[in-house]
């Protein structure tokens, strides 16, 4: 019997795809919150050009190696670094007061899909405890303050999981399990929803849950063969609780056949 579902975040309750965004705008933006709390706290602040540069150097070092290693990149360990190369005493650095510094919100153009947040009071209605688990640069806490922004409350979901928090990336099974223990549930009465094959559906089956693909409408529907292939796979999430049902509906069926 399923009791949970744990979301993928990115592309699975929130779309992307019509935001047309300027990283490197947005990474300066957040950079001089950072240069602002430090000259406030009467550190000599680090040049705001060398900062960007070898934040950007970082960055991208940490999540090529996490392509092959699963090891998650994380926003505040990455910041304390390059401040530190940047020559600021690494015992004057307080990575959360930088964080908070840095700053974290819903960006322009992106929004949560109109389904998902109908889908999810559906779910918790029907009695089934929520999760999300995301692959994301940035800690759970600042993850939470983007969905508040986004109109998705935190507190729709009892266990929440940013891979930075735990230190790999899904498909490993390390963030996987950690999301379980929040919801005190096991794989097999657990249903993972996700958009991407390899990380979410990969992952979910590898640890024993049920995996079902969000895929956009014109997107082919995916084999059901395979070590990534979901159980099933759907184009709303409003599909997802009469799948739930039918599923429920089958296993006792086969109960009774046996
Ligand atoms: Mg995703």
């Amino acid at each position: 019997m399923i009791t949970a579902v744990i979301f993928d975040m990115d592309d699975t309750l929130i779309a992307w795809a019509e935001s047309d965004l300027d990283w490197a705008a947005i990474e300066r933006a957040h950079l001089r919150g950072v240069i602002d709390y430090l000259t406030r706290e009467g550190l000599a602040a680090p040049d705001f050009e060398h900062l960007a540069e070898v934040m950007e150097v970082r960055t991208q070092a940490a999540w090529h190696s996490a392509d092959i290693t699963l090891i998650a990149p994380h926003l505040g360990h990455v910041l304390v670094a390059a401040l530190i190369e940047c020559g600021i005493p690494a015992g004057r650095i307080d990575e959360r007061a930088c964080l908070r510094a840095y700053g974290w919100n819903g960006l322009p153009g992106v929004h949560a899909f109109p389904d998902a947040a109908p889908a999810l009071r559906a779910l918790r209605a029907r009695g089934l405890r929520l999760g999300l688990l995301t692959n994301a640069f940035v800690p759970m806490w600042m993850r939470d303050r983007e969905l508040a922004d986004l109109g998705l409350s935190p507190d729709l979901f009892m266990s929440r999981v940013s891979s930075a928090d735990v230190g790999y990336l899904k498909p490993h099974p390390a963030p996987f399990q950690r999301v379980l223990d929040g919801l005190l549930a096991a794989p097999e009465e657990t249903v993972f929803v996700g958009d991407n094959l390899r990380a979410d559906i990969g992952g979910a089956r590898q640890i024993g849950m049920k995996a079902v693909l969000r895929r956009s409408a014109d997107q082919e529907p995916p084999s059901l063969d395979g070590p990534l292939a979901p159980h099933a796979s759907l184009t709303s999430l409003a599909e997802l609780l009469p799948m739930l049902d039918e599923w429920e509906k089958d296993s006792k069926q086969s109960t009774v056949d046996s």
